[in-house]
């Protein structure tokens, strides 16, 4: 249910009713809206906690959510979520950049990665520590050692830090150095890697399961906001279907229907979601066009030598022109696309 707070309601009644919702025994969430504050209030429900908490003061209605995921619902909250991890801002007309390479390789590669991709406007550096490979034979990731070199990137570059983070015993060594949580396409439904991250309070960039409908995904999603972290991401990432000619099918429709449903920000990745470098920039380009808040790309100094994903990463200059086409766009729309 929604406890929709009259206009002007004093904090005290605010403090009033989420208590109340407590003593029934549901979960109270304050959501503070530009114009008034609701509260959604989450668990069983039954016909007389309405008539109770209709009663109490400053009250204006109490309504149902009809949505399964309740909290993410644009119900509860129609204006938009704007989430920000230092440098990296993502939402309501500011379209965040995250760009790196698929993982960390070496200190000189991510450090040139992060001098080039923010010289050409990314606001955000990605690249994976910890990296969930299909083959146990394939390269696993630096682990710590890579997530020191993030934050060493950070240090000299001021980018914000973009990490996956696989096993939930990892979550506080992975949020000591990064200022996001990526959650990865395999992990979507780590019921309590998702509580985790949720805990842990650092904002999370939580990426569609290939297999995923977008009620799972934002049901996912639904997991971190009740564990209490408000700052989610939703990544569309590419999905897996009949077709063959990309790596997965890119389903930008997700876009504008993830708009209608959720408050939260929506990312498009279309490195993974194409799977071929020379597709990346157009499906940037239209990820931008559909109405994205943020794009998260692969880029290398040396595609060809990546130890991960190097045929679907964009060169330097790739990135460079990828950027200015995807500027253009957002410009179009009124947006502003990196830093
Ligand atoms: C990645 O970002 O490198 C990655 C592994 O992504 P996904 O979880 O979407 O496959
Ligand atoms: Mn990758």
């Amino acid at each position: 249910m929604i406890v929709v707070m009259k206009p002007g309601a004093s904090e005290h009644e605010i403090r009033h009713t989420a208590e109340r919702v407590e003593s029934l025994g549901l979960k109270a969430h304050i959501i503070q809206g530009t114009e008034r504050t609701v509260i959604a209030a989450i668990g069983e429900k039954r016909a007389e906690h309405k008539l109770s908490l209709e009663s109490s003061p400053g009250v204006a209605e109490v309504v149902p959510i009809l949505a399964p995921y309740k909290v993410a619902s644009r119900e509860v909250k129609k204006e938009p979520t704007v989430v920000t991890a230092g440098s990296l801002v993502v939402g309501n007309g500011q379209i965040g950049v995250i760009a790196g390479p698929c993982s960390v390789e070496s200190e000189e590669q991510i450090l040139i990665s992060a001098q080039a991709v923010k010289a050409a406007g990314a606001t955000a550096l990605r690249g994976g520590a910890f990296k969930p490979r299909t083959s146990p034979y394939s390269f696993q990731g630096l682990k710590e050692q890579g997530l020191k070199l993030l934050a060493a990137a950070r240090e000299a570059t001021g980018l914000a830090i973009v990490t996956e983070v696989v096993a939930t015993e990892d979550v506080d060594l992975v949020a000591k150095y990064s200022d996001v949580l990526q959650i990865g396409a395999r992990n979507m439904q780590n019921y309590r890697l998702l509580e985790a991250a949720g805990k842990s309070g650092v904002p999370v960039l939580l990426k569609r399961g290939p297999s995923a409908t977008m009620e799972e995904l934002l049901l996912a999603a639904e997991y971190i906001l009740d564990a209490g972290n408000p700052n989610v991401m939703l990544c569309e990432r590419g999905i897996r279907t009949f077709e063959t000619h990309t790596r997965f099918t890119l389903p930008l429709a997700s876009v504008p229907y993830l708009r209608a449903k959720t408050h939260l920000p929506i990312v498009v990745d279309p490195s993974h979601g194409t799977g071929h470098t020379y597709l990346v920039p157009d499906m940037a380009a239209a990820s931008v066009a559909a109405g994205a808040d943020g794009l998260i790309l692969e880029v290398h100094p040396d595609p060809e030598n990546a130890l991960s994903d190097g045929y679907q990463s964009l060169s330097f200059p790739q990135f460079a022109a990828t950027m200015d086409r995807c500027r253009k766009v957002a410009q179009a729309l009124d947006k502003k696309l990196g830093g």
